[in-house]
């Protein structure tokens, strides 16, 4: 290991191993700093995601997709299902397994790990960052870095050591909670998502099968929700009336930053991407695909700037994330906020809508056009996030 690299990565995590990788393509030296001991564990996720999300990263796998997925089910508050096939495949990941393939090819270009290593501050000199410092084996260790990435997700504490403003309204964290359990009988190719006040109010409960008889089963609510009843509580209510004697083989629990991406996601000397920088989706909660196209950008940018010599270009990279998901991130910022409105008859009536339309001729554009007759504009946007990307 070296006293200094033109990269130090914080955190790896998708975005992280993303950034590493991008970064070390071009030629300049990386050093990846995870605090726990094995990359990609312990998992706080759902694991669903679209194969466009992963297939711009990394040739998909077996060894890590546990079911490919083919069609979405909306379950309204009176128990009215309406399934649609998606345009396009979506996966159900073994993250443990994902992440570690990632941070492999991350390897692969030539970044260094280093597990076990928890950083828990920063070198900062002429108010520009210079590095980090942290613990390894029980010893305080430092290392010096032209460019430190922040890829230290939703709890992420970098950004705000380098100045930058990190906070974020406690309505926009998403409290989620998830069971992974087995014996449960469902459609290994559906997506279920459950909508209403008494499933997950200002959020939605989502059951993704793993294979045969395996299912991640969980939700998420806002903030405002979570400070009064917790997400767990309705976990248990949900698992009582659906799968009262599955087995409970995970439980985990986290929150997701349904909010836009924060307004600097660079300062000196340092970059933030993934959950650290809010670049999840807010409407769908998803992170995994936005917090790798975040980990690309950042770590094609950050290599670009050591080539140039001009550390200033790394603020370039702020546009181009705008550019290509930020600015989307806010309309489905929007959007979120429309839906977080929305009343039980509401989702109702969507599903009733969209399930007048016969199923061998459900496209989503008859079936939207069709649950438009009740609905706003919002619908299609909704449709855009869960069934397009
Ligand atoms: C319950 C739940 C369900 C979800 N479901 C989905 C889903 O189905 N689909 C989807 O796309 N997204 C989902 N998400 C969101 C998704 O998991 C995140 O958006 C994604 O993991 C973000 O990737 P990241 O690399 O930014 O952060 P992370 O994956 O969180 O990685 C951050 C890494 O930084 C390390 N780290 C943190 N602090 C330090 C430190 N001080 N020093 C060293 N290392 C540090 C951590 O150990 C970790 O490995 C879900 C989230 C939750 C909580």
């Amino acid at each position: 290991m070296k006293q200094e690299y033109d990269i130090v990565v914080v955190g790896a995590g998708p975005a992280g191993s993303m950034a590493a990788r991008f970064a070390a393509e071009q030629g300049v030296s990386v050093l990846v700093l995870e605090k726990d001991r094995d990359v990609g564990y312990p998992v706080r996720c759902g694991e669903a995601i679209s194969k466009e999300g992963v297939a711009e990263f990394i040739t998909p796998d077996e060894k890590w997709i546990t079911a490919r997925i083919s069609k979405f089910a909306m379950i309204a508050p009176d128990g009215t299902e309406a399934v649609i096939e998606l345009p396009g495949e979506g996966y159900i990941l073994e993250r443990r397994i994902f992440d570690y393939e990632l941070a492999k090819s991350a390897a692969a270009a030539g970044a260094e790990y280093i597990t076990r290593a928890y950083v828990n501050g920063l070198i900062i000199e002429d108010d520009t960052v210079k590095g980090v410092k942290y613990q390894f084996r029980g010893a305080d260790k430092e290392v010096r870095a032209k460019i430190v990435i922040a890829a230290d997700g939703v709890e992420s504490r970098v950004g705000r050591w380098a100045g930058l403003k990190t906070h974020i309204d406690f309505r926009d964290m998403e409290c989620c909670t998830q069971a992974t359990v087995s014996g449960v009988k469902l459609n290994t190719d559906t997506c279920y998502f459950y909508f209403g006040e008494n499933v997950a109010p200002s959020g939605y409960f989502w059951v993704f099968p793993k294979g045969e008889g395996i299912a991640n089963v969980g939700l998420g609510v806002s903030g405002a929700i979570g400070k009064k009843r917790s997400a767990q509580s309705f976990l248990n209510t949900f698992m009582e009336q659906h799968y009262p004697n599955a087995s409970v083989l995970t439980c985990i629990a986290g929150g997701v930053p349904c909010s836009p991406t924060l307004d600097k996601i660079t300062g000196k000397g340092i970059m933030l991407v993934g959950d650290a920088a809010r670049q999840v989706n807010p409407l769908s909660g998803g992170g995994i695909a936005s917090g790798m196209i975040g980990g690309k950008l950042a770590g094609i940018t950050a290599g670009e700037a050591i080539k140039k010599g001009n550390l200033n270009h790394i603020h370039e990279y702020e546009k181009r994330w705008h550019d290509r998901l930020g600015r989307r991130h806010e309309t489905f910022n929007r959007i979120k906020e429309g839906i977080y409105n929305f009343k039980d008859e509401k989702f109702n009536a969507i599903a009733h809508s969209f399930n007048k339309v016969p199923y061998e001729k459900r496209s989503l554009g008859n079936l939207f056009t069709t649950a438009l007759i009740n609905q706003p504009s919002l619908l299609i946007d909704v449709a855009k996030v869960f069934l397009v990307k």
